[in-house]
């Protein structure tokens, strides 16, 4: 008897992908096609896709049954369709790409390569962007720079969602119950020691990028405060600094003024001093009001545990949801 194949799972999120799934897929079965000892599983997770994504994917499944399509209820973003997607997939080995063509497809086998030779996790971190516009080149450079200052756990610039996890990470990662998830994070958090893989990510096959610098900032945002509580100690430490500095210049002008007379003549008046100070410090506490409001909205979200997605049946095909 023939031993059983290992099964190979790619992960593809999408939303409003139809100009770029066919090609896609055929890239994807291009490269499938050269890991013919492996059993595939292509798993598409419609997140909730206005265009006619949906209808494309079914085209596929009717073409090869191993293509399987989770449609979420709406669209829930990509991180949480991301974990729909690692959720239902069953694959010995789990490939997470983009489904936009930015992470090129050819480099599966090369995944596969490096969990051959005993790597769980294979991350891929790209090093160039073909055609990104130089606001996004620099915000991203600036992301990294202060969330790896900050953070404890640092982050590896240009690290992607395209990566390879062996079962048993995710196992692990289904473990994970917090929303507000940041995916790549919390793989970083697993450990398993990483592997990386260095590629270009090319531009969009077609279709527009969902991600607006207004989405960026908030996932920068999100990555922030489920990643690291940092933040909230760096005002803490900037009250220290601030306390001790006014302290010691209120000490300074106390005996220069008041006991010695000033006799360096800095004519310090006392409410002007004070004024400033006042203001400054009331700009302080605000801002670390509102730096504890991101933690406690975070809270929030976490307390109401809703479920990550929610799945519409009729229009998924060929997944097996486990009865509780
Ligand atoms: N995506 C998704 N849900 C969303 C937004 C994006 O599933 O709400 C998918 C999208 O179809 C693509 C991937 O996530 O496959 C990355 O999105 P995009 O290319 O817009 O972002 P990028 O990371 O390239 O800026
Ligand atoms: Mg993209």
């Amino acid at each position: 008897m023939a031993a059983k194949k290992t099964t190979i799972s790619i992960v593809v999120p999408v939303f409003n992908e139809a100009q770029a799934i066919e090609i896609l897929h055929k890239n994807i079965l291009k490269s499938l096609a050269s890991l013919a000892s492996f059993a595939p599983e292509i798993v598409y997770v419609n997140d909730g896709s206005t265009d006619e994504t949906l209808k494309h994917l079914e085209s596929l499944r009717k073409e090869n049954t191993f293509v399987k399509i989770i449609s979420l209820s709406r669209n829930f973003g990509k991180e949480n369709a991301l974990s729909a997607g690692l959720a239902l997939s069953r694959g010995d080995i789990v490939i997470s790409l983009d489904g936009d063509g930015q992470h090129p497809p050819e480099l599966i086998k090369s995944f596969v390569k490096k969990w051959q030779n005993g790597a769980s996790v294979v991350i891929g971190v790209r090093t160039k962007t073909e055609g990104l516009g130089f606001i996004k080149n620099l915000t991203s450079f600036i992301f990294y720079k202060m969330f790896n200052l900050v953070a404890e756990q640092k982050l590896v610039p240009g690290s992607t969602d395209y990566r390879l996890l062996d079962r048993a990470v995710v196992s692990e990662f289904l473990k994970l119950t917090e929303s507000d998830r940041i995916t790549r994070g919390l793989i970083d958090w697993l450990g398993f020691n990483p592997e990386y893989l260095y590629f270009t990510a090319k531009s969009r096959i077609g279709g527009k990028e969902t991600y607006s610098l207004k989405k960026l900032a908030q996932l920068g945002m999100n990555s922030f405060v489920s990643l690291s509580p940092a933040p909230l100690y760096v005002f803490g430490y900037v009250g220290m600094l601030i306390a001790f500095v006014s302290g010691l210049l209120g000490s300074v002008i106390l005996v220069e003024q008041l006991l010695l007379n000033d006799p360096l003549g800095w004519n310090f008046t006392g409410t002007a001093m004070l004024g400033v100070l006042i203001i400054f410090l009331v700009g302080l506490v605000l801002i670390s009001q509102g730096v504890i409001s991101l933690y406690i909205s975070h809270i929030h979200n976490q307390t109401k545990r809703r479920p990550l997605y929610v799945i519409d049946f009729k229009n998924s095909a060929g997944i097996k949801i486990e009865k509780k």
